[in-house]
């Protein structure tokens, strides 16, 4: 969670990288005096400094995005398509250094970044479809010589919030569909890895995208809360942890904002006793500890149903070993550092209470030689005999931790699934076609995955959790996406002859 930031110390200022915002088409720097630091975290060697937006230099963008609106709105929307395409070229053609900002910065290793660029590019694919997606409905003859049709319309200038872990995708879920529908944007990035967004931005004024349609401020709660109030802004689009995003939620919605704001997650991947254990294992580790846990879909507890269990976590705990843990920087690395230090030790905390509370570290990933250095590296760590009273259970932990909680029944594993206050992602494993829909039809999540341990939809469904994982009514991206970025407005017309004209007090009837 972010604090409001300390003036920038002189001798940090001189000497590291100063990265701005991007206001009106070009690079600005900020005014405020205050700024944060950006890690390398696989060295713990501060990189560059990041501004951090006053009100004025958040007012300042919002004020670019609104001069921007009605020319962007009333661009065709085979322009505007055109210009889609060429952004979709574009950040394809960009890909490798891209995914090279997301490694220097979040610390992800090249291929997990390169995927979170592909994943992007797929939701700019969808938002290429704007003008069938925009077809509204038409009724000829509702009544006699009526006509009633439906036109989505954009809402504005439109905001959005962004959390560290997927530096580039989680904005292109939110300006590829907002852009499509004719709103212009202003996105606050997070603040521990903002050079993507500034390069996206290159890349969007490249690809012919008009000065002040898209905009960054970099920042903190200071520019969020500008972002909330502002009254130019007509919607807000957050992705963060669940205590941010029920500020969003409330604070947003107070001043009569539409606001989608997704939160934290605990996903828990349910392995039945019919289940290949093999193949459970397999994916228990590449959703656990992929991009060091820090997905809000990665799998944080294994529930191990009946019998599975033993075999399940000696599975798992063999593959642990052979994950080379290192900085993105080396070609054979799979698991690079988590975001800051502070998180690091954060997340190491969960294997000192899990066995403080009677759990049972059977991986300690402290014991990783990467553990200690100067990056914040963390091994793969596994805790079995997790209860749900624990602390290892009840956080979102974020990190390389996974958790075994063992139960006898599928009734147990739903009730524990259903009774945690997130509702992101889960999946099942079973040979069971009948328990794993049953399962789907039960339980209290918003992307299920059945023998798939990262139901993340494609581009052309939407997402989202339920319960504390999602605030407000829509998801993102996907169909939601163009709903939540536009409002309908329905035209009722006739074109009578005057001579039939009378007046008429009653209720227009249509029959
Ligand atoms: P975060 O909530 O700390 O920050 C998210 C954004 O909110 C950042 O831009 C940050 O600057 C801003 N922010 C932070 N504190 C604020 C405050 N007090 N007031 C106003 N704005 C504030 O989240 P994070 O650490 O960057 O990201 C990790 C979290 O995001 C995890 O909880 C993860 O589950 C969640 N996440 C959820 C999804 C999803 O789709 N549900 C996807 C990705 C990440």
């Amino acid at each position: 969670m972010t604090q409001v930031a300390e003036p920038r110390p002189a001798d940090a200022a001189s000497t590291a990288e100063s990265i701005g915002h991007w206001i009106g088409g070009q690079r600005v720097a900020g005014t405020s005096g205050r700024s944060g630091s950006i890690w390398n975290p696989a060295t713990g060697a501060l990189a560059r400094q990041v501004d951090f937006a006053s009100v004025g230099d958040v007012d300042r963008a919002v004020a670019a995005a609104a001069a921007a609106f009605p020319a962007w709105r009333a661009l065709s929307l085979s322009r505007r398509t055109e210009i889609l395409f060429r952004i979709r070229n574009l950040v394809d053609a960009h890909r490798g250094e891209l995914a090279a900002l997301l490694t220097a910065e979040h610390g992800k290793v090249p291929a997990d970044a390169l995927g979170e660029i592909a994943r992007g590019i797929e939701n700019l694919e969808f938002a290429c479809g704007v003008p069938q997606l925009l077809k509204g409905g038409f009724s000829e003859q509702v009544s006699t010589g009526v006509d009633v049709y439906q036109i989505r319309q954009p809402l504005g200038v439109v905001a959005g919030i962004t959390p560290f872990n997927f530096p580039a995708m989680v904005p292109i879920w939110m300006f590829g569909n907002a852009l499509a529908c004719g709103n212009t944007f202003v996105l606050k990035p997070s603040e521990k890895d903002p050079s993507a967004s500034l390069r996206l931005a290159e890349l969007l004024t490249e690809a012919g995208v008009p000065d002040g349609v898209f905009n960054v401020v970099q920042g903190d709660k200071v520019a969020v809360d500008r972002l909330l109030e502002h009254p130019d802004v007509a919607a807000l689009s957050f992705v963060g942890s669940t205590p941010i995003a029920r500020h969003i939620y409330e604070t947003g919605t107070r001043h009569g904002k539409r606001v989608q704001a997704l939160g934290g997650a605990k996903n828990h991947m349910v392995v039945l006793p019919d289940a290949d254990v093999e193949m459970a294992a397999d994916a228990a580790v590449s959703a656990g500890y992929g991009s060091s846990g820090e997905r809000c879909m990665a799998i944080s507890v294994v529930v191990a149903v009946g019998d599975v269990g033993d075999a399940l976590v000696s599975a798992i705990s063999s593959r642990l070993p052979k994950i080379r843990v290192g900085p993105g920087s080396d070609a054979s690395s799979e698991m690079g550092p988590l975001i800051t230090r502070e998180h690091r030790d954060r997340v190491a905390g969960y294997l000192d209470s899990g066995a403080a509370q009677g759990a049972r570290v059977v991986v300690d990933g402290r014991l990783d030689p990467t553990f200690g250095g100067e990056g914040f590296f963390l091994g793969a760590s596994l805790i079995d005999g997790v209860r749900p009273d624990m602390d290892c259970y009840l956080d979102e932990i974020f990190g390389p931790v996974l958790g075994v909680v063992r139960v006898d029944t599928y009734a147990e594993a739903l009730a524990l699934v259903n009774d945690n206050p997130f509702g992101n992602g889960t999946a099942i494993f079973t040979r069971d076609g009948g328990a794993a829909r049953q399962f789907q039809f039960d339980c209290h999540v918003g992307m299920v995955g059945i023998n798939v341990p990262i139901p993340v939809p494609v581009a052309y469904y939407s997402f989202g959790g339920w319960k504390a994982s999602l605030f407000g009514d829509t998801h993102m991206y996907g169909p939601e996406g163009i709903n939540f970025y536009t409002r309908a407005k329905v035209v009722t017309a006739r074109w009578p002859d005057p001579g039939t004209s009378h007046v008429d007090l009653g209720f227009p009837r249509t029959r």
